[in-house]
């Protein structure tokens, strides 16, 4: 058994792994190796878990071995487990590779029986404190190992709080306590119909094995599918011996993390309490200090405190989120991880460590998630209603602001009432007195979080942080009636104001405010300095943005273009660095009232004649959207699909619709009725579309093909560069794609003569029908560029439509059938084989065939990590998601090295 020891200036394992030892394990082996006092204690690596899962059962030899590793422990403490002389507490703790906060539960204070608590207080002289250790232990091992309710034993806590008038739990006198006790093993004894188990063998035994089954607790489940986390990886488990917060004044408990994780700020950061234990501080169960007031508490273990934090920090050269425990006086470490941040944060801590030296810029890109960057990007309230609102007390109440950004939401008060209310396409907010692991799926689901106890460090503002949501923790003036539907606030200026559950209210994560009703918003200083409205150098956001930005064009070899229809989203697009438009859907410049009518004459047209009449007034729009692309893209290129209508989405429905029709175009209604059933198809998703129009309609591609090259030759008197890529659509047979091609070639090459001008354009294909991609050595002959649209080609390789999929794609996920949706990630095994097949054939036809992706799948991290490692020439996704997809590529770049 590869059983590790750790402690006393030692890791047995010289270089612990995280995905052996899980990430506490691992680091608490490295802060033992760099001196750091940490409580001595073993790791259970992983394997084991593995093994157990396999097994059904701890293997035979397993608890030997531990308890012959535990003799280290004894020997490194001076303590014996199970001995009532010195008796040897220990902790036991689960620790995944990758970190789950509230996922799994910690036991404390085991070992613990009649005998060693006699000897315990025999040792201490102090009754309470081990009364109180001996409750904590019932309490945790109750819940956690045996399964009875948390509430249960806090009904009972309470119930003696009240009747021996104690306010805070450290008020219990022992006899309260001995009763306490008493309740509690009277609870296990019914609750499981045995008495609580008094060996600690025993015990160690049955929490061993509850940290394994909690690997596949309903909690941890949801977290690793949210988070992908491979459910193969299992959890370790640290046994360790205790130390005590709880221990009288001069001893406690507190979190810290060496920077703001909420603002990224270089400043050492956290809370503690005096005289608790473990995940008091978490749990809000009394409010927390401030870490600066430790310096005044307890002066020597404040500085020692320091000078750990900065160690750890230059150690793992990164923000780091850390535990400790203070023994009458004495310090100890019991964790550090790679503290959890948000997006902001985790910006200006990148950017921040370059400047200080501890890290290089490849390294800082690798620190921002770029799927948080829209985050960044999302709007903040407005500030002139801010004001007002202040004004006119409309603010109810001001909280600790845990997690930045601005959210408006219907409150609901229950995760459950999140999930039915979000299911219904509104958006909730979740208000709570506190949250705990069972809120995870409610908070998912609202727009914000607001709590009314619990600090920076609680079970809110931790999981909010991981989620990127705004947040806003410890509102003290709140009271929160989570059964009865509604919360109640004292504001400032002592007003009573009543949320009922519904009502709209608004939450700023970065002023910790909290407002009634819904908020006007407006655009961050990033979106303001990347349209030039304000100066980079004037926001430090804007700034540190501006700098990943620039790190990331560095690094990238994909290029990035976005898929915009209109001269607006080519406009947003290039502000956030897309080189190019990767796909314009020409039917979606048809959407305005002005045009909508034509459109739909075009579609409805019984012979050329009518449909040409209509392509003619449709021209003009086309080609005046066209020249401002062109405009906006100056000098990069601007691919532009042929028309690809979905025809039912263009014809009109109802009476209504039909008369208003009628009226606008001049065709009898009952005309328009008999066309529209003509045209009605059983399966839209294959029929009459993409190349097939322009083949059977020829007049439609001339009309585009004209309008996008009178476009070019405009632009180009104007002396604007302009590269259009024209892009057939459909494509699934070569000779769809000749035909086509043949006819542009044509009308294209009368008009620049007729126009006198030269413009560079490209004829090329997209990639969307299985056929294409088997045959595209046959297709590139005529294609100079292929753009795989992710969308109809994962509906076509998968056999099910994106539309229609959501019933059994969300049992498909829960299954596993698939891993991630593919319609959001790109399906490497299926999908991708078509795109590695499609790749391989259109080089070997034409070497200098330019590839790219125009699909959902474009702006997606994952996805992107594909794309480039098959060796496409760039992505194209939605304006808003360029600065994701540029970080991306660059992550991918680093990633593949
Ligand atoms: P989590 O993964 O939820 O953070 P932990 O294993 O860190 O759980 O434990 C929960 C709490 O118990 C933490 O506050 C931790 O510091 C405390 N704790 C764990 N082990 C010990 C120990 N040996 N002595 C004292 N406190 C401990
Ligand atoms: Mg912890
Ligand atoms: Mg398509």
């Amino acid at each position: 058994m590869d059983i590790v020891f750790f402690g006393n200036g030692i890791s047995e394992d010289p270089n612990p792994d995280k995905i052996r030892l899980g990430g506490k394990g691992s680091n608490l082996c490295r802060m033992a190796a760099l001196g750091i006092p940490v409580p001595p204690g073993i790791v259970l690596p992983t394997t084991l878990c593995r093994d157990y899962m396999e097994r059904g059962h701890l293997p035979p030899e397993l608890m030997p071995s531990v308890h012959e590793k535990l003799k280290k422990v004894e020997e490194a403490t001076g303590r014996h487990f199970a001995n009532p002389h010195k008796p040897l507490l220990v902790s036991v703790r689960s620790g995944a590779p990758v970190s789950m906060p509230g996922m799994m539960d910690t036991i404390l204070n085991l070992g613990l029986n009649a005998d060693t608590v006699k000897g315990m207080v025999l040792e201490t002289g102090d009754e309470r404190f081990v009364l109180d250790s001996y409750r904590r232990f019932i309490q945790m091992f109750g819940d956690v190992v045996l399964g009875i309710p948390h509430h249960s034993f806090e009904e009972i806590l309470n119930h003696h709080k009240k009747k021996s008038d104690a306010v805070q739990d450290t008020d219990l006198k022992p006899a309260a306590l001995r009763d306490i006790i008493d309740d509690y093993r009277n609870l296990v004894q019914k609750g499981t119909g045995q008495p609580f188990p008094d060996d600690p063998f025993m015990q160690l035994r049955m929490a061993v094995e509850a940290v394994f089954r909690s690997w596949n607790n309903e909690r941890a489940i949801y977290y690793r599918r949210l988070n992908h986390i491979p459910e193969s990886y299992g959890t370790a488990v640290n046994v360790q011996s205790m130390v005590f917060g709880n221990m009288g004044n001069t001893s406690g408990t507190g979190v810290c993390f060496t920077r703001n994780p909420s603002t990224g700020e270089r400043k050492f950061y956290g809370e503690f309490l005096i005289n608790a234990q473990g995940e008091d501080v978490v749990a809000g169960i009394r409010t927390p200090q401030k870490i600066e007031e430790l310096e005044r508490e307890m002066p020597d273990v404040y500085k020692e405190l320091l000078r750990i934090q900065a160690l750890l920090e230059s150690h793992y050269r990164d923000m780091q989120d850390i535990e400790f425990t203070v023994q009458q006086g004495k310090l100890y470490l019991l964790q550090t991880r790679n503290g959890k941040r948000t997006s902001a944060a985790s910006l200006k801590i990148a950017c921040d460590m370059v400047d200080e030296k501890l890290i290089d810029p490849r390294t800082a890109l690798l620190r921002i998630e770029a799927e948080g960057l829209p985050a960044l990007l999302a709007p903040i309230f407005d500030p002139t209603e801010v004001n007002a609102a202040r004004s006119e007390k409309r603010v109810l109440a001001k909280g600790l602001n845990a997690g930045p950004g601005a959210a408006s939401g219907y409150a609901v008060f229950q995760s459950a009432h999140a999930v039915e209310m979000a299911a219904k396409g509104k958006t909730p907010l979740l208000v709570r007195m506190e949250t705990s692991p069972d809120d995870i799926k409610g908070m998912q689901h609202s727009s914000g979080i607001l709590t009314a106890r619990g600090g920076m460090t609680s079970h809110a503002a931790v999981v909010a942080r991981g989620m990127n949501k705004p947040c806003v923790v410890g509102c003290s003036a709140l009271i929160v009636h989570e059964e009865h539907g509604y919360a109640d606030i004292v504001t400032e200026e002592g007003r009573h104001v009543r949320i009922n559950e519904g009502d709209e209210v608004s939450i700023d994560g970065t002023s910790g405010e909290v407002f009634v009703g819904r908020m006007q918003t407006v655009d961050s200083d990033i979106q303001r300095a990347m349209r030039g409205e304000i100066d980079p150098a004037s926001s430090w956001m804007a700034r540190d943005f501006f700098q990943v930005m620039k790190w990331a064009d560095e690094v990238r070899r994909l290029r990035v273009r976005a898929n915009a229809d209109t001269p607006q989203d080519a406009n947003v697009a290039r502000s956030f660095g897309a080189e190019g438009i990767g796909l314009c859907r020409t039917e979606h410049m048809f959407f305005g009232p002005e045009r909508l009518p034509f459109m739909q004459q075009m579609i409805l047209a019984r012979t050329q004649e009518e449909r040409e009449l209509a392509l003619k007034r449709l021209l003009p729009f086309q080609r005046e959207d066209f020249e401002r692309l062109f405009e906006a893209m100056a000098g990069y290129p601007v691919t532009i699909r042929l028309l690809d209508p979905p025809l039912h989405e263009f014809l009109p429905h109802t009476d209504e619709q039909i008369a208003e029709l009628s009226q606008k175009i001049g065709v009898t209604e009952e005309h328009i009725r008999e066309r529209a059933s003509t045209l009605k198809e059983s399966n839209p998703m294959l029929g009459h579309r993409g190349c097939r129009l322009g083949i059977t309609y020829p007049e439609i591609t001339r009309m585009q093909v004209r309008a996008i090259l009178e476009a070019a030759c405009k632009s180009r008197k104007k002396n604007i560069h302009v590269h259009p890529e024209i892009m057939v659509p459909l494509v699934g047979h070569r000779k769809e794609l000749s035909l086509q091609k043949e006819l542009l070639e044509v009308e294209a090459k009368r008009l620049l003569a007729e126009f006198d001008c030269h413009v560079d354009y490209k004829i090329g294909t997209m990639i969307e029908v299985p056929r294409a991609a088997l045959t595209a050595d046959q297709i590139a002959i005529d294609a100079s560029f292929f753009s795989f649209g992710t969308n109809d080609l994962t509906q076509m390789t998968l056999g099910f439509s994106r539309d229609d999929s959501e019933p059994f794609l969300r049992e498909y996920l829960r299954l596993g059938v698939y891993e991630r949706n593919p319609f959001a990630t790109v399906d490497e095994s299926g999908v991708g084989e078509m795109i590695r097949i499609a790749l391989q054939k259109g080089k070997s036809a034409r070497h200098d065939l330019k590839t790219g992706v125009c699909g959902e799948q474009g702006g997606d991290p994952t996805s992107i990590r594909f794309f480039n490692r098959v060796g496409l020439d760039y992505v194209s996704c939605s304006p808003y998601r360029v600065p994701v997809a540029r970080l991306a590529a660059a992550q991918a770049v680093l990633a593949s090295e």
